[in-house]
């Protein structure tokens, strides 16, 4: 038999070690088998990686995409699909979960009042061939629990569209510019027992964002007034004062003594303060079932960044905040000590041009193309992580909280052939040029020159990027079902 692709002369790297003097053989999409250079077989496609190492393909654990639905800003889902996954292979990632709302996702563009409840299946084998049509990567959904009528679509969203995680946020109050474009609020502490109560009869996981939204209402509306009394204009700093990080802190031991209480296990998303590690480092010394998410943004900058043509730091203002420089220490800190589980990119295409004054604006920026980069040059090529800690975090951890695991997050014989090859003395400066993907968007790492990039990435063994240019033909995602594993090392 002739295997369809070999990629030779390269390092494979897992979390555990890195296979030296062996090629990876693949299959109709799957990975079958790493065998030693002199055995390596025939095949319909030979790469030389040319000593370079080869990572599996990152799972993004947290994306958006098509996330605002308001017609003033919204782009459309197949439009940020498109983009948001295509982005996504320069940056290595080959599968991402992605948190939107079902309405955003349909052809049929349905208004959130004509959404059924529970959505029919009609709806569901709609809203898969939308993601199929658009995708270039594997894609799983991830829906927001808002309310009561959502906490009793629970048993439907696992059952019958394989769905095994739920978001939850606490941080949108009335008013809150989130709150302006999606029209709906966090949930209470009541809303939220009554969906983990339903998240725990079908074994699944919360997945939450962490922020008091009373805590942030009154330190937003107090440093509103003082600027403007001020006669100034309010800076990045300012954004970062109106949402402390003891409202991120404190939601998230009570978020996590509510899982604990039901009795399901909880995931933290983007954890920004120091302070948070630290609580997930005591829950995970007590034995508890928490799982430690944080995003690229918070590791790479703080509230005193500035950017490209931006002496205000405005394109940085991201819910959570940036935080402080003793804030990104802590981050990679819990990486190395295990604190961190998974990264993920907080992808939400950005919107150029935003006019609206900082408290009122919407938000987003592209991080699925600089996600493996910003990692492999800040992390790995700095010595803050080895790179076999960089794909635990970005791919065998996210696979095995979610249940995607071993058929994806690792590369090994029988998993699906998602891999990047990775040159880490390749330079690149990221400029709007540098990725078609950027075109309608915003990057906070215009200016910023990275070291090590992919420069190829498979997705099931085919080649869907290479040299900077696609070569995934849209359709090729498929989408996921995806399920609370219960197992991770800690
Ligand atoms: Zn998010």
């Amino acid at each position: 038999m002739k295997a369809d692709l070999v990629i030779k002369n390269c390092q494979i790297v897992n979390p555990q070690k890195t296979i030296l003097g062996h090629g990876v053989v693949v299959h109709d999409e799957k990975i079958i088998g790493i065998e030693r250079e002199a055995d390596l077989p025939d095949a319909e496609k030979v790469i030389d990686a040319k000593g370079n190492h080869l990572l599996p393909g990152a799972i993004d654990p947290h994306t958006h995409f098509g996330f605002y639905t308001d017609p003033r800003i919204a782009k459309g889902f197949d439009v940020e699909c498109q983009t948001g996954t295509q982005g996504g292979l320069f940056g290595g990632i080959t599968s991402a979960i992605m948190m939107n709302t079902l309405s955003s996702m349909m052809d049929s563009a349905k208004t959130e009042e004509e959404v059924p409840h529970p959505p029919d299946r009609e709806m569901f084998e709609e809203i898969k061939k939308n993601i199929e049509k658009n995708s270039v990567i594997d894609l799983a959904l991830r829906p927001w629990i808002r309310n009561h009528q959502d906490v009793a679509d629970i048993p439907y969203y696992a059952d019958v569209m394989g769905i095994g995680s739920f978001k939850f946020r606490n941080d949108v109050f009335p008013g809150s510019p989130t709150n302006k474009v999606t029209g709906f609020h966090g949930v209470d502490n009541g809303t939220l027992i009554a969906g983990m109560e339903a998240i725990k009869k079908v074994g699944g996981i919360a997945c939450m964002h962490n922020e008091d939204p009373y805590i942030i209402k009154e330190y937003t509306a107090r440093i509103r007034k003082q600027v403007e009394e001020e006669g100034r204009t309010p800076v990045l700093e300012d954004w970062t004062a109106g949402r402390p990080s003891v409202a991120e802190y404190e939601a998230l031991k009570s978020n996590i003594t509510l899982a604990q209480g039901v009795g399901i296990p909880f995931y933290g998303v983007h954890t920004s303060p120091k302070e948070s590690i630290d609580h997930f480092a005591k829950c995970k010394d007590e034995g508890l079932e928490v799982y430690c998410e944080v995003v690229s943004h918070h590791i790479i900058f703080n509230k005193h960044s500035r950017f490209v043509n931006d002496p205000d730091g405005w394109i940085g203002l991201t819910i959570v905040p940036f935080r402080d420089k003793e804030d990104q220490d802590r981050i990679w800190e819990g990486i190395t000590e295990g604190i961190v589980d998974c990264y993920g990119s907080d992808h939400v295409e950005g919107i150029p041009g935003q006019k609206a004054i900082m408290w009122d604006r919407d938000f987003g920026n592209s991080e699925v193309e600089i996600h493996y980069p910003c990692m492999l040059s800040e992390g790995v090529n700095k010595n803050r992580i080895t790179i076999n800690k960089l794909v635990e975090i970005a791919a065998e951890n996210p696979a095995r909280v979610f249940g995607l695991y071993p058929q994806k997050g690792h590369i090994g014989v029988g998993a699906d052939a998602d891999m990047v090859i990775v040159d880490l003395n390749e330079e690149k400066t990221v400029t709007y040029d540098l990725f078609p993907t950027l075109k309608n968007s915003i990057t906070l790492y215009e200016g910023m020159t990275l070291k090590g990039w992919p420069t190829m990435t498979f997705v099931r063994g085919n080649v869907a990027m290479e040299n900077g240019k696609i070569t995934a033909k849209m359709g090729t995602g498929r989408y996921l079902t995806h399920k609370y594993s219960g197992y991770l090392r800690h």
